[in-house]
C-alpha cells in the first residue's frame, strides 16, 4: 500500500532564505498540499561552523510570512545526533563502513600517483587509499564502501522533474564521508536518518542537490530504508548567470512583498499569474496550477 504523503523542506540555517530558496520551500509545500499530504519543516543544522546563529527563527519568520506553515513543530539536527550515531554503528555492523586517516593534501597526493586526478579538481574521487587499513594513520573521518562484495553501486533513480538519472557511485563519487574529520555527522548521512525516521515519501528540493541523490540512495538501501520519490525544482539564476546561493552573496527576499515573491517563485516553477487579494488567497489558487503542472 502506498504510503500517506509526506513532504519536507529542509533549509540549512546559514543565512535568510533568498530567491531560490523560496522557490524550494513553496514547491515542496505546493506538492505537499496537492496530494493532500503534510509538510514538515527540517532545520539542517549539522554542519555548525556554517551556520548563524538566529537564521533558524529568520527562516521561520519568512516562511510564515507566505503563510508556509508545517504541519508540525521543526525538528532541528542538532538534536539528532544519537540516531545518527545508531545508523553509522548499523552500517559499521554491515561491514561497509572504515576509518580513513587521509588529510585532503594526501588524497590529491594518492591521486597524482595513481594518475587519476580529476581535470576538475573540485570534483575528487576518493582513490580508496584506507580501504585495506589506515597503514599507521590516525583514524580521522569515516567512509562508506561505494563497492561492496566487488559490485559497484550503480544507482538509478527518476526525477519527476529531470526524468531517468543515472550515477556510478563507486567511480564518479568514490567511497565517501559519512561522519566527518572534525567530529560532525556529514550531511548525505543526516539527511537519509531523518527523512526515514520522519517517513518522508516526496522530496523536494533545489536542483544543485540532484547530485547527491545517488549517494543518498545507496544508504538508503544499505540501511533498508524506503527510497522517496524525488522532484528537483529548477534554479534561479542572478545577474551574472550563477545560480543564487548564500555562498555567492545572494540575499534575502523581499518579504514586504509576500505575493511578489511567491509570484516570482511560482514563475520560477512554470505556474501562469495567479491574480490574490492575499497570500491565503494566493496559495489556494497555487495548489490546483502545481497540480495541473507537476502531479501526473
Ligand atoms: N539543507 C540543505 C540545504 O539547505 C538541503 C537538504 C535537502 O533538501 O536535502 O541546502
Amino acid at each position: 500500500m502506498a504510503r500517506p504523503y509526506v513532504g519536507r523542506f529542509a533549509p540549512s540555517p546559514t543565512g535568510p532564505l533568498h530567491p531560490g530558496s523560496l522557490v524550494a520551500a513553496l514547491a515542496s509545500w505546493l506538492d505537499a498540499r496537492a496530494h493532500g499530504g503534510r509538510w514538515l519543516l527540517r532545520i539542517e543544522d549539522v554542519d555548525t561552523p556554517r551556520c548563524v546563529p538566529g537564521a533558524d527563527e529568520v527562516i521561520l519568520g519568512q516562511l510564515a510570512i507566505c503563510g508556509l506553515l508545517p504541519d508540525e513543530a521543526p525538528i532541528y539536527q542538532s538534536s539528532r545526533g544519537a540516531a545518527y550515531r545508531e545508523a553509522l554503528e548499523h552500517l559499521g555492523k554491515l561491514g561497509v563502513t572504515y576509518a580513513c586517516g587521509c588529510t585532503r593534501r594526501a588524497i590529491e597526493e594518492a591521486m597524482v600517483q595513481l594518475g587519476i586526478l580529476h581535470e576538475r579538481f573540485e570534483e575528487r574521487v576518493y582513490p580508496g587509499t584506507c580501504r585495506g587499513g589506515l597503514d599507521g594513520k590516525q583514524p580521522r573521518a569515516t567512509r562508506v564502501l561505494t563497492v561492496c562484495g566487488g559490485t559497484e553501486a550503480v544507482i538509478s533513480w527518476t526525477d519527476r522533474r529531470l526524468g531517468k538519472q543515472h550515477q556510478n557511485v563507486a567511480r564518479e563519487v568514490g567511497d565517501f564521508v559519512i561522519h566527518r574529520a572534525d567530529g560532525l555527522w556529514a550531511y548525505q548521512l543526516a539527511v537519509i536518518v531523518d527523512d526515514g525516521w520522519q517517513g518522508i515519501t516526496d522530496v523536494v528540493r533545489g536542483e544543485d542537490l540532484a547530485d547527491n541523490t545517488a549517494r543518498q540512495i545507496h544508504l538508503q538501501r544499505l540501511l533498508g530504508l524506503d527510497v522517496p520519490r524525488y522532484l528537483h525544482t529548477p534554479l534561479v539564476l542572478g545577474a551574472d548567470g550563477r545560480k543564487l546561493s548564500k555562498q555567492n552573496g545572494a540575499s534575502a527576499f523581499d518579504a514586504s512583498d509576500p505575493l511578489g515573491a511567491l509570484q516570482a517563485a511560482a514563475s520560477t516553477l512554470g505556474l501562469p499569474p495567479i491574480e490574490a487579494g492575499d497570500v491565503s488567497q494566493w496559495l489556494a489558487a497555487a495548489v490546483p496550477a502545481w497540480r495541473a503542472r507537476w502531479v501526473a
